[in-house]
């Protein structure tokens, strides 16, 4: 992800105009959206892989549906947020998993 694309994830206002316009009412481009902020920035390496798995879990938990990389999300977003957020977050996803085992205490 180039400096450009993160600089646009940063400006992610939380409209949800991303999820509404889902047809599988997805939260993935707002998510990796929040989520990139932090996975670019030095500060937040410390509690990336904790961060990672609990957003998509919460995610998961709340009802929101998955990707099915449809891309209205990316065409209705105030702010051009590019979908490549998505495939971002999934890659940390897994790779948490696998550093973590899917263990995540509370801090
Ligand atoms: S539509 Fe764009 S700005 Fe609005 S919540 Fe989704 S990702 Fe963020």
């Amino acid at each position: 992800m180039n400096r450009v694309a993160l600089l646009c994830a940063l400006t992610c206002i939380g409209c949800g105009a991303c999820v509404a316009a889902c047809p599988n009412s997805s939260a993935s481009l707002f998510t990796s959206a929040k989520l990139t902020q932090f996975a670019k920035l030095p500060q937040g390496q410390p509690e990336r892989d904790i961060r990672t798995i609990r957003m998509v879990t919460t995610m998961d938990d709340e009802g929101f549906g998955n990707c099915s990389n449809i891309g209205e999300c990316e065409a209705v977003c105030p702010k051009g947020i590019s979908i490549n957020n998505i495939s971002r977050m999934r890659r940390d996803y897994v790779r948490a998993v696998l550093r973590t085992g899917g263990r995540v205490t509370e801090s």
